[in-house]
């Protein structure tokens, strides 16, 4: 890539295109004839690292571009404990459980029944707080928060889909929508709420209640009612649980779609297939994590 920049002499600022390997060189202005230095491209652009050459032994110095830097955490888990006590005996739901999510990421959370999912997915929507350790959302520490300040920061930066819908059954589409940005004292909520609605494909539906929708429909109302909240993470709690495959099928492409789009979501899901849609799969077992590894390939959405 060709340096490019203005002559210094301020009577000329003729632009001058020099080949890169002239950086830190001088170079004449084509246009007045005044002589400068070419100046170098910023240096945070390139790194640098050292090799031994196979035919001489030597060390060599070779410059590479750096790579962007990888995007900012959202969620941010260290040593995470809860423990429960049932009368005299003692639970142990997680035992040390330390994770990352950057942004954009697509995420499943598995692990067989009793494993410490749910009390997981508790944490991360600050719907419940650790025995120990740290969660920063978004380098918050969320930690040791009161109640109310955990109530505030669900419906504002936390999305949640769960099995069930959880819908108000004598309410319409369009006041599902909007009345979790009422709590949140969000503006726009109608324009929000209408964005949002649209995004899933029911802008034909507003006025439906949620017994006049299908299944499929219903969860589409549910994302909604998340995404209007613009949350900084979408937490699904078994979003295909209550489908049957087809219409599962359905959502997880509109999931995927989401993710593409750039939000973040975590999925919890007892169901291989419905974790390879996801990015990256993080296994429980007995509280601790057994596996944390990107999923190989994407099916088809
Ligand atoms: P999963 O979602 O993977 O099925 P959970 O997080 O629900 O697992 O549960 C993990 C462990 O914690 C289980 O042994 C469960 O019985 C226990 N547990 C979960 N919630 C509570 C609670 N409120 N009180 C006591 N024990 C609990």
């Amino acid at each position: 890539m060709p340096i490019q920049f203005k002559c210094e002499n301020p009577g000329c600022g003729h632009r001058l295109r020099i080949p890169d390997a002239a950086a830190g060189r001088r170079a004449k202005c084509p246009h007045c004839g005044h002589v400068q230095r070419v100046p170098t491209p910023p240096v945070a652009a390139l790194a640098e690292v050292v090799r031994l050459d196979p035919e001489n032994g030597r060390r060599r110095h070779e410059e590479y571009a750096a790579l962007p830097p990888p995007p900012s955490p959202v969620i941010e888990v260290r040593d995470v404990t809860k423990v429960y006590r049932v009368g005299s005996e003692v639970i142990r739901a997680l035992n040390g459980v330390s994770l990352t999510i950057r942004r954009g990421e697509y995420v499943a959370l598995m692990g067989p029944s009793g494993s410490g999912k749910s009390t997981l997915m508790h944490i991360l929507g600050c719907l419940d707080l650790p025995t120990s350790g740290q969660y920063r959302l978004e380098g918050e520490d969320v930690s040791r928060l009161p109640q109310s300040a955990l109530a505030f920061i669900r419906c504002r930066r936390i999305g949640f889909v769960f099995q069930t819908f959880e819908l108000l059954p004598r309410a319409s589409v369009l006041k599902n929508v909007t009345l979790p940005l009422l709590y949140a004292q969000a503006r726009n909520r109608k324009q929000r709420s209408l964005e949002a609605i649209n995004r899933v494909g029911l802008a034909h539906r507003i006025h439906h209640r949620p017994n006049e929708l299908s299944g499929g429909q219903r969860q589409r109302v549910a994302i909604a009612r998340a995404l209007a909240q613009e949350p900084s993470v979408l937490l699904a709690d078994e979003p295909t649980g209550n489908l049957d495959s087809r219409t599962g099928r359905e959502l997880l492409a509109l999931f995927g779609q989401l993710n593409r789009e750039g939000q973040t979501i975590v999925m919890v899901t007892h169901d291989p297939s419905v974790a390879r849609h996801c990015r990256r799969v993080i296994h429980l077992v007995d509280g601790v994590i057994v596996f944390d590894e990107p999923t190989s390939g994407r099916p088809e959405d």
